[in-house]
């Protein structure tokens, strides 16, 4: 038995039961605490709303587990079957090169974990989503992004994986990790400076703010702490869902911040003004960069951790390839990657939280007040169906944001 497969086994069931473990105690915690609306936020949400978040937050949960369980059967049943080495030999036997044998395998592959994962995708949307009225998609809207989403993954993915491919197969005296780092950079930045002009447009309408009262306190919110502003935009998001957001995208002059027209119905106008300084603040105290920086480093160190496993035959061994080639040291490494570094996910939450607490304490200096920032989270939570009492283990391991209550309780600390 191949040492590597039984180390990744046992971190892939640890992740699993953890992840269930943590699930089930959340779902508990949540319905031992249905009985009342919790104190602060009695005069604000109803018991028959708060109820109702408790429902769909145990609804979805449930769905989530079970949808984990569905995927162990089959993801080891293709591994032990050795499906991927009979794959491999087919797509040999075709006759192209290295890179093309490449991209079919991995999109082979890609297409299969997705098509596994679609009726998953389709209930969770039109069955739960619908159910707490969150929903407004379409089934004919629902398949034309899933087409564009296909179409720009191809367009986009394919020739970065092809001079992946192109990288690994031709070793360059052993620093081919070090260039897949360098492209992989580039494409990231490139795809975060014209993901609101040339991305987003694709899949959502969005309208210059009308001028008006709203639109001149952004811009003086902005002039006030220097941030340097490129457009304010509407996006249609209700088209989708109920749900509502904002945040600040792309780089340099295509940078621009989108409010959801849900957003925007929902929130007074301090308390959008609240919200936006909030998401400045991300930008003013250097998060984003963090952000990127720590994504950086994870993916060199990735990169350096497969540049020393690509020359070992017991790597391919674990997943029954006979042959050692650059797309099966690929897929091994995208399929185990996540078991082994599911443990350290906690790190990545309490960094977030941190620059959390401080964007909402950015907010309340900014604008001066804390009220606007508060009452505009009690809203968000409403309308949201938040979970507003989640099990602190549960919280502690997943929850990028602090809750609700904690965010709260530091902004009145202020
Ligand atoms: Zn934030």
């Amino acid at each position: 038995m191949n040492l590597f497969l039984i180390l990744f086994s046992i971190f892939y069931f640890a992740q699993h039961l953890l992840d269930s473990w943590l699930t089930w105690l959340n779902i508990g915690y949540v319905r031992k605490h249905r009985q009342t609306v919790p104190v602060y936020f009695q005069e604000k949400i109803t018991l028959e709303e708060y109820q109702k978040s408790i429902a769909y937050t145990c609804e979805k949960a449930r769905f989530g587990m079970i949808a984990s369980w569905v995927e162990v059967p089959i993801f080891w049943g293709l591994l032990l079957s050795g499906f991927y080495q009979r794959l491999d030999v087919f797509l040999r036997s075709l006759g192209f090169g290295p890179i093309v044998t490449g991209l079919l395998f991995l999109a082979t592959v890609s297409a299969l974990f997705f098509l596994l994962s679609l009726p998953f995708g389709l209930y969770s949307t039109f069955v739960i989503e619908q159910k707490y009225g969150f929903n407004r998609m379409t089934l004919k809207l629902w398949l034309v992004d899933l087409f564009k989403g296909i179409l720009l993954s191809i367009l986009m993915g394919g020739p970065t994986l092809a001079a992946i491919l192109w990288f690994m197969d031709h070793h360059l005296q052993g620093f081919w990790w070090l260039y897949v780092w360098i492209l992989l950079s580039l494409v990231q930045i490139f795809v975060a400076a014209i993901f609101p002009v040339f991305l987003l447009p694709l899949f959502n309408k969005l309208t210059p703010l009308e001028d008006g009262s709203l639109k001149e306190r952004i811009y003086e919110l902005a002039r006030k702490i220097n941030f340097r502003l490129s457009g304010i935009y509407a996006m249609d998001g209700s088209k989708r869902s109920t749900h509502s957001n904002a945040f600040f995208a792309g780089l340099g002059k295509f940078r621009r911040i989108v409010l959801f027209d849900t957003l925007v119905k929902s929130l007074s106008e301090p308390e959008l003004l609240a919200v936006l300084a909030h998401e400045m603040g991300h930008n003013v105290k250097k998060h984003v960069r963090t952000g990127l920086l720590v994504a950086s480093a994870a993916s060199l160190a990735g990169l350096c951790v497969l540049s020393l496993l690509v020359n070992k035959p017991w790597f391919y061994d674990a997943f029954q390839f006979a042959e050692p080639s650059p797309h099966a040291a690929l897929l091994i490494f995208m399929k185990t990657a996540d078991a082994f570094t599911f443990f350290l996910a906690p790190l990545s939450s309490i960094l977030s939280r941190k620059h959390e607490y401080e964007a909402d304490r950015f907010a309340a200096e900014v604008m001066e007040r804390r009220e606007p920032m508060i009452q505009g989270l009690v809203k968000l939570t409403r309308d949201n169906l938040s979970n507003l009492t989640p099990h602190p283990l549960y919280s502690f391991f997943y929850y990028s944001h602090p809750t609700v209550m904690e965010r709260i309780r530091a902004l009145e600390r202020i």
